[in-house]
């Protein structure tokens, strides 16, 4: 499997250096390249082998799938857009967006654990780290076996991320962190976290910087593991910093960058929850109209009931509307054109997509929809995340009509 994915990195990798897509048009969204579609098909064949007999378990016993994630990272996937000289695959946003849809279809909590390893922990520091930080931060977790993790929310504050109440204190040549950081993803198997702390209370936002934290460290603790509702094989819970000891050369950008570092690591952690959305809503439209096609009633399939039907198609055009809205802002993202107003419309109609696709899959199963013998009623739980991390659907309007103001002038 290494093989074939160090020679599907180099074909990919051809691709992307080629320009292939600074060449293209928005339409080709529509067609994709030949090579993203290999990507699709091996990352689908992985799920549908690998990750899907495995996904009620996962859930079921809230287990970390330790396995799953080290076969992503032979695949590639655990470091999808790092530059190979990293150790990574070199990949564009739009084969990250393809890639987080086919696993997130196997399963869903596969699909956050790879999203935030690579949108929220390797992508801030390959945008702002030295070459030294790099090295020691990006090369070696690409693998799947190190995992990172993103610390922005406090118990005190989410959506209003600029009011960080965690210090980061210099005394003598270090940082000392204290405070806690709440709901984090990864934070029983990181090795390290991208966190943020205020280092001058005076200037508020504009006073809070990025940090490298290794993991363990001392003056850490882990809270308990949430119980969720869903995504339960990936790990969230509580860091508690207690004069916890942070080299300088930890700082990530320069002081008083937090807050844009953060900001900008969520506008394309968007796509990667938009993509983990596509995948919950691909794997309950397939699962009804798969039931549909067999189930009978009054001596008919249900496909054939207009009122099903009716559902199927509300279903399919959801699912491709936010499909195009999210490969549309990866392909933005990737030609290095503004993308953020974008990257909030996907993650909007994509999560309500997937919680309107995995609603619709329980009725059409009927009481089958609503057992765990069947993965509808998982699919429902794990889609309801989507609408709330990374920004929740009141956040993402408010970015969505803040760029929309400014764009038109007003
Ligand atoms: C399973 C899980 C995993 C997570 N993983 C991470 C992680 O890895 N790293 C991390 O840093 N965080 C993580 N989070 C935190 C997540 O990003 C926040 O929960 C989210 O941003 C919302 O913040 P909050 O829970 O504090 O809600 P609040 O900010 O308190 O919001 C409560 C309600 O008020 C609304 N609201 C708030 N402000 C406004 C406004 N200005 N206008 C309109 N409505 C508003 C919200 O939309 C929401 O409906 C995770 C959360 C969960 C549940």
């Amino acid at each position: 499997m290494a093989l074939f994915a160090r020679n599907l990195q180099k074909c990919l990798c051809k691709t992307t250096n080629t320009g292939i897509w600074s060449k293209s048009n928005i339409a080709s969204l529509a067609a994709l390249s030949e090579e993203h579609r290999m990507l699709q098909k091996t990352c689908r064949a992985f799920a549908d082998d690998e990750l899907k007999p495995m996904a009620a378990k996962t859930d079921r016993e809230h287990l970390y799938p330790t396995a799953a994630i080290e076969k992503m990272g032979d695949l590639g996937l655990m470091g999808i857009t790092v530059p190979e000289q990293y150790g990574g695959a070199g990949l564009d946003y739009l084969a990250y967006a393809i890639a987080m849809e086919e696993i997130s279809r196997g399963c869903a909590s596969a699909g956050v654990i790879m999203s935030a390893h690579n949108s929220l922990y390797l992508w801030p520091i390959m945008q702002f780290g030295s070459d030294a930080q790099k090295e020691k931060n990006v090369a070696g977790f690409t693998d799947g076996k190190k995992i990172g993790c993103f610390a922005l929310s406090e118990p005190g504050n989410g959506s209003d991320a600029g009011a960080a109440s965690t210090t980061a204190s210099e005394v003598g040549g270090q940082f000392n962190l204290n405070g806690s950081k709440s709901w984090i993803t990864n934070a029983f198997e990181a090795k390290a976290s991208v966190l943020f702390a205020t280092t001058s209370k005076d200037l508020k936002h504009k006073g809070i910087s990025a940090f490298i934290v290794p993991m363990p460290v001392e003056g850490l603790t882990l809270g308990k593991k949430e119980d969720k509702l869903g995504i339960r094989g990936s790990s969230t819970c509580m860091l508690m910093f207690e004069d916890a000891k942070i080299p300088k050369e930890n700082l990530l950008g320069k002081p008083g960058d937090g807050f844009k570092i953060a900001m900008m690591t969520l506008d394309g952690g968007r796509i990667g929850i938009a993509s983990q959305a596509l995948g919950i809503a691909q794997a309950s439209l397939e699962l009804a109209a798969e039931y549909a096609s067999k189930r009978l009633a009054f001596g008919k399939p249900l496909t054939r009931l207009q009122t099903i039907q009716n559902k199927l198609a509300d279903m399919s055009l959801a699912l491709e509307s936010a499909r195009l809205l999210t490969w549309r802002a990866a392909w933005l993202k990737d030609q290095h054109m503004p993308y953020v107003k974008e990257a909030a419309m996907a993650k909007l109609a994509a999560s309500e997509a997937a919680t309107l696709l995995s609603h619709q899959c329980i009725q059409i199963l009927g009481g089958m929809g609503y057992v765990s013998d069947m993965p509808a009623e998982r699919h429902y739980r794990d889609a309801r995340i989507t609408e709330i991390y990374e920004g929740t659907s009141e956040i993402q309007k408010l970015v969505i009509a803040g760029n929309l103001i400014k764009e038109m002038g007003l």
